[in-house]
């Protein structure tokens, strides 16, 4: 791994989040930069045991800073799973001259990433490109924000015509395990109860404030679930709320990908332009084998041996802050 850097290969994998083409467009400019040979490897890890890579040249990344997905596609690709797969992508890079790796995606990627790097020697860069926000060391992913932003702007319209039916509506959000797009697009919309995977669902505090509040005369109710609660969903909830209080009138709506297209957000763009052109110094450097992670507004370089292991947490403060805010 002592040899220096001199022809890298981007990848995107996993899941897409808005703002992936902003990093892979910092990755290739600051490769350029630092006279590296940049290659463009379609779709994740599937496109690398494949030998589907391009060189990209500053021009092949012209004009998608605003744009969502992802120009090198992205996959889910069963053979890096296993020893052979793995094999199979070492001897393409090997072939292709490529001594170094931008993984752009999830914790799943990362883990392969590091099964690769430790297997084969191989200098990995982890880009966390996820809507989710559970990867540890950072206070962003790549698409969050505009996932949140997309979940919040459709809230408020549902509100509206809950609001003028008097109407509980059940709204679940993406998010696979993690319950961050509820937590903060259900912040955001003053919505009445939360529900997230991190924390135990407790039915028999929402039929209650439920019925508080219809005392009240209260009779709007925004209730946003994550996908990944352990009630299974907006339309399991509604069935157990149902069950508890037949009179209620109670709507389902499950946003779904709309979540994960669109223009990436300001926000997403920067964090993905500041990630990737880190991301490129790190090889540089020769700071091998780590996740560039933003905290407290620092780059943090995190081992992804680490981060494939462990994951971001939500906060006491902010459950706190939902409870209070929600009555
Ligand atoms: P994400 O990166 O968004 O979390 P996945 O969990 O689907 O998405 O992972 C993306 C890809 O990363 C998988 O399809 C697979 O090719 C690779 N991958 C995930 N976990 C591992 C692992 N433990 N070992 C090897 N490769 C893995």
């Amino acid at each position: 791994m002592e040899k220096k850097v001199s022809r890298i290969g981007v990848l995107t994998s996993g899941g897409d989040s808005p703002g992936m083409n902003a990093a892979i467009r910092a990755v290739v400019r600051t490769g350029i930069y630092n006279d590296l040979e940049v290659y463009g490897i379609m779709r994740g890890f599937q496109g690398l045991l494949e030998n589907d890579i391009y060189k990209m040249e500053s021009r092949s990344v012209a004009n998608i800073i605003q744009r969502g997905g992802t120009i090198l596609k992205t996959a889910r690709c069963k053979d890096f799973f296993k020893p052979e797969g793995r094999k199979k992508a070492y001897d393409v890079l090997v072939k292709r001259g490529i001594n170094g790796l931008v993984v752009i995606g999830g914790d799943g990627s990362f883990r392969g990433a590091v099964d690769f790097s430790n297997e084969y020697n191989i200098p990995v860069i982890g880009i966390a490109g996820t809507i989710d926000k559970d990867i540890y060391g950072t206070d962003f992913t790549i698409g969050f924000d505009t996932a949140v932003n997309t979940a919040v702007e459709a809230i408020d319209k549902i509100r509206d015509t809950a609001d003028a039916h008097d109407r509980l509506f059940i709204i679940e959000v993406m998010g696979r395990e993690a319950g961050f797009i509820a937590l903060h697009s259900g912040i955001a919309t003053g919505a009445e109860n939360i529900l997230v995977p991190e924390r135990k669902t407790n039915l028999e505090d929402i039929i209650n404030s439920l019925q508080e509040k219809e005392r009240r005369k209260k009779l709007v109710n925004i209730i946003v679930v994550a996908e990944g609660d352990e009630n299974g969903g907006a339309t399991n909830i509604a069935a157990l709320i149902k069950e508890r209080l037949p009179l209620i009138e109670a709507r389902v709506c499950i946003l779904g990908h709309i979540q994960r297209g669109g223009a990436p957000s300001c926000l997403d763009r920067l964090i993905a332009s500041r990630m990737g052109y880190h991301a490129v110094e790190c090889l540089v450097e020769g700071r091998y084998n780590v996740f560039v992670g933003i905290q407290h507004n620092k780059m943090n370089y995190v081992p992804l041996e680490k981060v494939s292991k462990k994951r971001g947490t939500i906060s006491e403060e902010w459950m706190k802050i939902v409870k209070i805010l929600a009555s």
